[in-house]
């Protein structure tokens, strides 16, 4: 009942005008408009040719900076502490710190060096070299008043400081590094630390004053926070470590605060809408009643239940948007494939979206052997399969990837524009343009790993159809979405979660071996194929490039072949990414089929493959992948009877590397496992926030449940009060909301 005042216009606000559209005086108004060219000449000397890219404008892009607002935004990873010195007697070597005296000498050292002693106010003496500055002993004049700061070395048998940063007495305030809280900004070779350093300490004397308050006065004292421009100095340049604490709570909360009125007024838009096709009458019922009796298995408990929630959900004119959540194995397809049962049955059509080939074609097959069960046919009859659970008693399936040929493709498009009831299944090659959908009613995304706001407009546009109806949609993911999380960026989805695992599985007995008992894994891999069983050998991805890893697995397999699976080198598969589709599809169905009995793979064969009879995974290079995916890989094994194991071979892992690696070991769980991870590697890591739009939403951890929890409570009374932004005090927070609102990506790693 609350929703309905918070209904949103039809339009949302635009987003700010490009930099070029900005106002006449370009240096006033929002800094956000005011082009960072604009602001400052970069121009060296006059000879340059106009229009050629200088280097610092060039840097700065490379930062995502290109107005004064990019700039402002442009926070410090962290702080150095160099506010106190220490007394030149208490260095110690690895110190990091400041030291203040008066020069005694200074010199060259060689052509390319200088070298100067310091005299502490204390008397003690200590040594600064800084290699290839030759001229910063010209600066240092005798009896200069300087303060040093750096990291303290052990030098010719005393203590020295190494390229430590100088301050000289009198130095501009903008300039000066010691004496405060130093920030450290990614910066580059074109735009150096320094000067982009005092540019941002610039910007802020110039600009933060613009910077229009996001936050209405009456909030800020309620939550006790600093109005903007006093906290983005905080942020930058802090009196102090409070002062950046509050100044860094401050800006996460606006930041969140937008991303919470985006997700509201997201969501109150979609119940106000009502264009979805209804897909649970008398015939969808009855057609997944009929389904889930013929499945050679009882549904579990966790399976029933997201069942029903999407049936609810399908069931309603406003257009369903739910994420299916469940760990590797949990039986997440089989509850997809009843919804889009439902809505095939009820005369309308089902897509099935997959992120690889191989899995979409998996898919294709899995869905036709489970439909035609009792028919005879199989998947091999290809197109249209006889459903004893739909009315007119037939539907087609069809599959479009990449590399379906042009006949294929030609029949998929004719039947999804048709109109006829059907399930298409596919990769992104199904909504691309010139496919349309006759009468879509229900779309559904495996295995992504990219969730936005964005992603799910977009699908949901590609698949909205030819008769103007809006499609439900299902998300599917084995990756854990911590419930903070499912707050925000999925703030305005529908949530279900496989909690449970199908009945009589063992999960896989994972182990790490040293590299001298690697010989241990293949031993293993040799008696279980004795036994008719198959396994999986992964090989490490090599620079993210699919080309250089498909490369290594393609000589991986000779080796196996000749070596280890010397026995059987005629049953060892190859499986990788620059395989034609047709060649990686026979990999598989070999595999699947059991004449393959060991599959030697890149990491393509990562998501969702389902093999039952394959116990034995052995992961080189163990140490280069994200947990998630380890996890994902071990997934691959222990989905039949028979007992399995998980070998993680690793040469040299880091020390985080090899505590992660503990961590799978340890772990079948995971949901534990990215709880653990996540308190290993600190918050905000599994889950980075990747930003596509102006207005990075940058401090905030997305795992902050209690930043969260506020601004969500704010944004619900906000709403209430004003429901389309319209006061003064709101229209920062309705340009803020507008970008949050499409930038804002979660990405797991
Ligand atoms: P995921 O959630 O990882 O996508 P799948 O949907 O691929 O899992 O299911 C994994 C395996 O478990 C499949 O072989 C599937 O047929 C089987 N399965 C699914 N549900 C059940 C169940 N309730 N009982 C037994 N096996 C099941
Ligand atoms: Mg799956």
């Amino acid at each position: 009942p609350a929703a309905a005042p918070l209904a949103a216009p039809a339009a949302d606000p635009a987003p700010p005008p490009a930099p070029s559209q900005a106002a006449a005086s370009p240096l006033s108004g929002d800094p956000d408009r005011i082009p960072i060219t604009a602001a400052w000449r970069f121009r060296r000397g006059r000879g340059q040719p106009s229009g050629e890219q200088p280097k610092a404008v060039q840097g700065l892009e490379k930062l995502g900076v290109s107005t004064v607002g990019d700039l402002l935004r442009h926070y410090p990873f962290r702080h150095v502490d160099w506010t106190t010195t220490v007394p030149v007697r208490n260095i110690a070597d690895g110190m990091d710190c400041a030291v203040a005296g008066v020069v005694k000498s200074a010199g060259s050292m060689g052509r390319k060096n200088s070298r100067a002693v310091i005299a502490g106010d204390d008397g003690a003496e200590m040594e600064a070299v800084w290699f290839n500055h030759p001229w910063i002993y010209t600066r240092l004049k005798r009896g200069t008043r300087v303060t040093l700061a750096g990291k303290v070395r052990e030098w010719r048998g005393g203590l020295g400081m190494a390229n430590p940063e100088v301050d000289i007495e009198g130095a501009k305030p903008s300039e000066r590094r010691t004496g405060r809280l130093l920030p450290v900004y990614s910066a580059n070779r074109e735009m150096p630390e320094k000067r982009l350093s005092a540019m941002i300490a610039e910007a802020l004397d110039r600009f933060a004053g613009a910077v229009p308050e996001p936050l209405p006065d009456d909030l800020r004292e309620r939550r006790r926070l600093l109005p903007i421009a006093n906290a983005l100095r905080g942020i930058h340049f802090p009196d102090g470590f409070p002062h950046r604490t509050v100044a860094s709570r401050s800006i996460a909360f606006a930041d969140m605060l937008a991303v919470q009125i985006g997700v509201l007024r997201r969501r109150a838009a979609r119940v106000a809408s009502s264009a979805a096709p209804p897909l649970d009458g008398e015939d969808a019922r009855r057609a997944v009643g009929a389904f889930t009796a013929r499945l050679p298995f009882a549904l579990t408990r966790a399976q029933e239940e997201a069942l029903a929630g999407i049936m609810a959900g399908v069931g309603r004119r406003q257009p369903m948007e739910r994420l299916l959540q469940g760990d590797v194995g949990s039986g997440k397809t089989v509850v997809a494939l009843a919804a889009m049962l439902a809505c095939v049955a009820s005369g309308r059509q089902a897509v099935l979206m997959a992120p690889t080939e191989v899995l979409a074609e998996q898919h294709y097959r899995t869905i036709c052997d489970l439909l035609s069960r009792g028919n005879g046919d199989g998947w091999r009859a290809l197109g249209a399969v006889q459903l004893p659970y739909v009315p007119e008693g037939k539907a087609e399936i069809a599959l479009l990837t990449g590399s379906s040929g042009a006949a294929e493709r030609r029949r998929a498009r004719n039947v999804i524009r048709s109109g006829e009831p059907c399930i298409a299944v596919g990769t992104h090659a199904l909504i691309q343009r010139g496919i349309e959908f006759g009468a879509p009613g229900l779309a559904v995304v495996d295995e992504q790993h990219r969730f936005g706001v964005m992603q799910r407009a977009a699908l949901r546009r590609a698949v909205s159809g030819g008769d103007g109806a809006d499609p439900h949609l299902l998300v599917m993911t084995a990756t854990p979405i911590p419930r903070s999380l499912a707050l925000t960026v999925f703030g305005d989805l529908d949530l279900s979660t496989l909690d449970e695992m199908p009945p009589g599985r063992t999960p896989p007995t994972t182990r790490w071996l040293e590299p001298g008992d690697r010989g241990q894994a293949f031993e293993h891999v040799r008696r279980e194929v004795a036994e008719g069983r198959q396994a999986f050998v992964i090989c490490p991805l090599i620079e993210e490039s699919e080309a250089i890893s498909s490369r290594a697995a393609t000589e991986e397999c000779e080796r196996l072949r000749a070596t280890e699976f010397a026995g059987f080198a005629d049953r060892v598969g190859l499986l990788h990414g620059r395989m034609p589709g047709r060649e990686k599809d026979a990999a598989m169905r070999a595999f699947a089929d059991g004449e393959t009995a060991v599959l030697v793979s890149t990491a393509v064969v990562e998501v969702g493959i389902d093999v039952p009879n394959a116990t034995v995974m052995v992961i080189e290079g163990a140490d280069r992948f994200g947990l998630a995916q380890l996890h994902q890989f071990r997934g691959r094994v222990g989905r039949g009877e028979h007992p399995s194991a998980c070998y993680l071979l690793a040469d040299d892992p880091g020390e985080l590397a090899a505590k992660r690696l503990g961590l799978v070991e340890r772990n079948n769980d995971g949901f534990a496992l990215a709880q653990a991870d996540l308190e290993l590697r600190g918050h905000g890591e599994l889950f980075g926030v990747r930003q596509s739009g102006p207005s990075p939403v940058r401090f905030v951890s997305l795992l902050d449940g209690k930043l969260i929890a506020e601004t969500r409570d704010e944004a619900e009374r906000i709403l209430r009060e004003d429901p389309y932004l319209d006061r003064p005090e709101h229209a920062a927070l309705r340009v803020l909301a507008a970008r949050a609102e499409s930038g804002i990506v979660a990405e797991a790693h």
